[in-house]
């Protein structure tokens, strides 16, 4: 036996006996999956260090989401060395493959690190800055539906790279519809919270109760679940997404997605009222990050006031009818008032705050739509809303109040 092989040998026995008698088995950390994003800085015995992915975002944001398997029975320390990135009740944490989600701390965790102790069963585990929804999520909650004789699945269009970006269409087609409701959620792909809530609107407008046959019958609803179909899936943070973002693109119209939606929503319209809402999340947390411009304004529910310069339709005031309505009616969880509205001039929505005002936003876009009687961004927090948890079953009660609200404003408008 030469010299060289005798020292390799004596390597992977005295690496073997380190293993075993100190070290526990090495876990994996991936992004391998829809929405995956992370970037691992270090990892040292117990500890890992991680960044957010921000590609080509502008600046800094938040969006991370990452799996952990072979750690079962250990408990790992992560800390994130960009910024703010942890939600007000910790990350949230899946460990049934993404199926389901909850937050693992309470109002008051770190913005930057947290410790897990995986069960001894639990070999893989999924955290995120929010619980993860992407496609196959959306095919979960509409296979319920497949046989629903009122909901129609179309394509609004193919994304940048190949996808197919969703179009859901619920309308009676033995009715003349009175009303044209334009939904949306994901302009920022990030903003998953919003995929929840519109998840809730549909449930109500789908089902079999006096609202749901009201909207159904009366209503013509044209559905874009995941417009930044891309970002979704691949985990990217798309807010102040380089050169602008798909909610600034309503001027410039660079992405397929909103090409597609100027073009088919006005031919969709018909002459009829349009009621225009596109879902949204805020910054992840109020207050707690030197870049947060709305320092106190992101942890409670609110609808985004319109430029009143740009307001023929009296939308600003039409806004506040339906808060009011919301506001009077909703049985769900999280709070909301008319008042917590941000109108034009107020906190970060301010002229000063568009860096950019050649570009245009979806609501703004919708305002300008003929006969529009409503258009708006909802604004729905991660984790925290007036001190209450939102989660995938309040964002869902929201949603459910939504839908009645829109019912309500539509009879009496
Ligand atoms: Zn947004």
């Amino acid at each position: 036996m030469n010299h060289n092989l005798i020292k390799t040998l004596l390597l992977i026995v005295i690496t073997s006996c380190t293993m075993c008698q100190h070290s526990p088995s090495p876990f994996q950390i991936d992004t391998d999956f829809p929405g995956g994003n992370v970037i691992v800085v270090n990892i040292n015995g117990d500890s890992v260090q991680l960044e957010q992915d921000l590609r080509d975002t502008e600046g800094k944001w938040f969006y991370w989401s990452f799996r952990v398997k072979g750690a079962a029975g250990r408990t790992l320390n992560f800390e994130f060395t960009n910024g703010s990135v942890i939600s007000s009740r910790g990350p949230a944490v899946s460990n049934d493959g993404g199926l389901t989600w909850k937050w693992l701390g309470d109002i008051g965790s770190s913005d930057t690190k947290f410790r897990y102790t995986f069960g001894t069963q639990e070999d893989e585990v999924y955290f995120g800055m929010g619980m993860n929804y992407t496609e196959k999520d959306l095919q979960r909650f509409l296979d319920q539906y497949k046989d629903h004789p009122g909901l129609k699945f179309e394509t609004l269009c193919s994304s940048g790279k190949g996808r197919n970006v969703e179009l859901l269409r619920i309308v009676n087609t033995k009715r003349t519809p009175d009303f044209k409701i334009f939904l949306s959620a994901r302009h920022h792909c990030g903003e998953m919270m919003a995929s929840y809530a519109l998840e809730g609107i549909m449930e109500t407008v789908l089902s079999d109760t006096e609202e749901g046959r009201w909207l159904r019958n009366h209503g013509d609803f044209f559905i874009v679940p995941l417009v930044d179909k891309d970002g979704v899936e691949e985990g990217d943070q798309g807010k102040n997404r380089r050169p602008h973002d798909h909610n600034r693109d309503y001027k410039l119209q660079i992405y397929p997605e909103i090409q597609a939606i100027t073009k088919k929503v006005p031919e969709w319209l018909d002459g009829k009222p349009v009621f225009f809402l596109d879902l949204h999340c805020p910054w992840l947390r109020g207050g707690s990050d030197g870049n947060d411009p709305g320092k106190g304004t992101n942890e409670y529910l609110y609808f985004v006031g319109l430029n009143p310069e740009n307001d023929s339709g009296k939308l600003v005031e039409k806004l506040h009818q339906f808060g009011t309505i919301l506001e009077a009616t909703k049985k769900g969880s999280i709070p909301y008032r008319a008042a917590f509205n941000i109108p034009y001039g107020t906190s970060w929505n301010t002229a000063s705050n568009v860096k950019t005002p050649d570009l245009q936003k979806s609501s703004a876009w919708g305002s300008t739509l003929p006969n529009v009687i409503f258009s708006s961004t909802v604004e729905i927090p991660f984790a925290n809303a007036s001190g209450v948890v939102v989660d995938a079953c309040s964002a869902r009660e929201l949603g459910h109040d939504l839908a009645k609200a829109i019912r309500l404003y539509l009879v009496t408008s």
